[in-house]
């Protein structure tokens, strides 16, 4: 009888070992469902959609489940590592960030993990050193980084390298770009270019005269259209060095034909859509190519006709058909209030190209979000369209090009716009004496004849204001 009974002691101690076994099983089985999970999966061939679905998927099994990923980064096969650096890129779990702190604190950690584990730190949104590099990033070889980032970005996307771009190494000092510039830019690959459109919009001088001669090694004819921006900078050296490598560039080129590195990066229109906002003098855009993978890109951008022009924009890669159907009808239960409908191709690309002759015209400089996807439909000749209406529109009452403050849009009065300092005006009405202000004034007139305005108090008609 007593030998069924266990000292108290030592049952607490077997619970215990119970509990490390249990948890060890349970942790086995997660990790290797993990596994099975990873396994069925294409990195190279991943969308965006279905790397975010399963990061999702993977963070719901907890960190034994994230653990898994992590084992991968140690994977001696780089499409393996490649995915496991992808979801964990995803993931928003501060588990993620103590773990790879955790293990860049390993002696003999290879050099390979290493770099996976920064690169994993500063792509991830959530990271709390997002926006600067990781202080180890010094104790790196730049040639293990430049090794390892030139394998990396061959499965992402001109636009997502130049978005990351955007959010993690903008901020740095222009010294610390060129730096990384120049190691990121030795392959001179295509893929880099929308990076180097974004420093030309930034225009740091020492980052200006590197892209002036290191474009003329690139194959891509994007790299002439961005040399033919540089030959009108105003420092002469700059303008000198990017006709030196445009004539390099030609020498290569000698038909101006697109190379195999065009082949790759072409996209066909897809479709495109508008909502607007009639009152606001603005319209949502949405402009969608495919590339030559089958693969939708899209942007969507504000665009804003009285002042501002495009106002900003963001976008995604790797969408499917469908994953491209959806996110349309969330949009556009967003914008529910709004009209909302379908546009062909010369429709969008009269109101981009109006929108950015605005930007320049009011000297709005380009969102740098905007100029991430540019590039996308720069090339496309097109006849403009007729119905799209004027930008850039002035007062129907003191004749001054309308502005889009920070709070107040111009106001819209039937067929006329009017802009916040006419609207202010105060009018005296000779009859009742009362004050009134313009915009009580074409409130309350005919909508169709909203040049004769009348007393809002004594509807003796008023003087209209010149
Ligand atoms: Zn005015
Ligand atoms: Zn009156």
């Amino acid at each position: 009888m007593a030998g069924r009974k266990k000292p108290q002691a030592q049952a607490r101690q077997n619970n215990r070992r119970g509990r490390v076994d249990d948890f060890l099983v349970r942790g086995g089985r997660v990790r290797d469902g993990v596994q099975k999970i990873l396994s069925s999966q294409q990195a190279d061939k991943m969308t965006v959609e279905e790397a975010r679905r399963l990061a999702a998927q993977i963070k719901r099994k907890g960190p034994l489940a994230i653990g898994a990923l992590f084992d991968r980064l140690f994977d001696k096969d780089p499409l393996s590592q490649r995915l496991a650096i992808m979801l964990l890129t995803e993931i928003d779990d501060p588990f993620v960030f103590s773990k790879a702190r955790q293990l860049l604190k390993r002696p003999n950690l290879p050099e390979k993990v290493r770099v996976a584990l920064l690169t994993i730190e500063a792509l991830n949104k959530s990271s709390p050193l997002s926006g600067s590099l990781p202080e180890d990033a010094s104790e790196l070889s730049l040639d293990a980084l430049l090794q390892f980032t030139d394998d990396f970005w061959q499965y992402m996307e001109a636009e997502e390298i130049s978005t990351m771009w955007l959010e993690n190494f903008v901020g740095e000092s222009p010294q610390e770009r060129l730096l990384m510039l120049e190691l990121l830019m030795k392959s001179a690959h295509a893929r880099l270019l929308g990076v180097a459109r974004l420093e030309i919009a930034l225009a740091a001088p020492e980052i200006m005269r590197f892209l002036a001669e290191k474009l003329g090694d690139f194959r891509s004819s994007q790299a002439a259209r961005l040399l033919e921006i540089l030959l009108d900078h105003p420092d002469s050296a700059i303008r000198r060095a990017a006709a030196c490598s445009l004539n390099r560039w030609n020498e290569r080129n000698p038909s101006g034909a697109s190379d195999a590195d065009d082949a790759a990066s072409a996209v066909h229109f897809y479709h495109a859509q508008m909502a607007t906002d009639e009152w606001e003098g603005q319209y949502s855009l949405v402009y969608a190519v495919r590339s030559a993978d089958g693969q939708i890109k899209f942007f969507v951008t504000l665009l804003d006709r009285w002042d501002r022009g495009i106002v900003d924009c963001w976008g995604c890669v790797r969408y499917s058909e469908q994953e491209y159907d959806k996110m349309l009808e969330s949009m556009a239960a967003d914008l529910a209030d709004l009209r909302q409908r379908d546009i062909a191709k010369h429709t969008a690309l009269t109101l981009l190209t109006k929108a950015m002759e605005l930007n320049a015209q009011r000297k709005h400089p380009l969102p740098l979000e905007f100029c991430v996807w540019l590039h996308l439909f720069e090339n496309e000749q097109f006849e403009p369209d007729p119905k799209v209406p004027k930008f850039g529109e002035d007062c129907d009452i003191c004749h001054k090009p309308l502005e889009t403050g920070p709070r107040r849009a111009p106001w819209v009065f039937g067929n006329m716009v009017v802009c916040n300092r006419c609207c202010d005006r105060t009018l005296h009405c000779p009859n009742c004496s009362e004050q009134t202000s313009l915009a009580e004034c074409l409130l309350r007139c005919d909508p169709g004849n909203r040049h004769v305005i009348k007393c809002p108090g004594c509807s003796h008609s008023l003087e209209m204001p010149t």
